[in-house]
């Protein structure tokens, strides 16, 4: 059978597409791209003219019969999606899920992550993490989201767009305290690229100080809830032994 190449584009600098991520692309029979405009302009400024076909989530399925067909006939196939990553909080797992189960290799092009850029430049926790994507775009939903994460001791990363981070901000304030530290990154690999380190309730203050600051694209990277709070739950546990031993 052919092969499945999953490979990471930039995230805003065109220097990051990787050597081998170029040689891959030039060499695949065909790729599969989310927008097959966006990705045009990328493949055109390196010179590289492959079939493009369209893969996002409102062909996904249909797509991949087609991808399928193609590469049990032992070709090979390249998935990209807009920016950085396939997969994450982005088209391809439909194909890839669909591939490993037709027993044909799937091959990792590693590169750009906003998600993984974002925590290597935040100066937070980086050993232990959780990833969740986009928070709900309704403020109930999203408070309820966060509530959830709120208590992980885990470094927490989220996607956020220009619409919402304002409030989102307000709502990490509200569910996590004024004291957790988040790490705002904006506009990571270009020409505007800003990251602070503050308290919630002061990044508020930060993001409202300049309106240029609510611009772009960013990756809000949350400090663990304290040991204080995983702390207060082992007291809680030896508590409810404690109480049953005397009962
Ligand atoms: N697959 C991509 C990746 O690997 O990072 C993420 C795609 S997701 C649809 C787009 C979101 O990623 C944006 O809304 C933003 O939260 C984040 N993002 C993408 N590029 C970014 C950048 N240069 N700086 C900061 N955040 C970025």
């Amino acid at each position: 059978p052919g092969h499945l190449y999953v490979v990471a584009t930039p995230i805003g600098n065109l220097g990051d597409l990787s050597p081998r991520a170029q040689a891959v692309l030039r060499g695949v029979d065909r790729i599969c791209a989310e927008d097959t405009r966006t990705s045009g302009s990328l493949l055109a400024h390196f010179g590289i003219q492959r079939p493009l076909s369209p893969l996002h989530e409102h062909n996904e399925d249909r797509a991949v019969a087609d991808v399928l067909a193609q590469l049990r006939e032992g070709r090979a196939v390249a998935v990209i999606s807009d920016a950085g990553t396939p997969l994450i909080s982005d088209p391809g797992f439909v194909l890839v899920r669909a591939a490993r189960e037709a027993g044909i290799p799937v091959i990792a092009v590693p590169g750009p992550c906003a998600a993984i850029a974002a925590l290597s430049l935040a100066g937070l926790p980086s050993d232990a993490f959780c990833f969740a994507g986009f928070l709900p775009h309704k403020q109930s939903a999203r408070r309820e989201r966060l509530r959830e994460l709120g208590g992980l001791p885990q470094t927490l990363i989220f996607y956020e767009s220009s619409h919402r981070i304002a409030e989102t901000l307000d709502d990490l304030v509200a569910e996590l305290g004024p004291e957790r530290r988040v790490c705002l990154a904006r506009e990571i690999t270009k020409r505007f690229e800003q990251s602070v380190l503050l308290p919630a309730s002061e990044l508020v203050a930060w993001l409202a100080a300049d309106s240029n600051r609510g611009r772009g694209e960013f990756v809000l990277v949350i400090e663990g809830a304290p040991a204080a709070s995983a702390g207060k739950t082992e007291q809680l546990r030896l508590l409810r032994v404690l109480l049953k031993e005397l009962s």
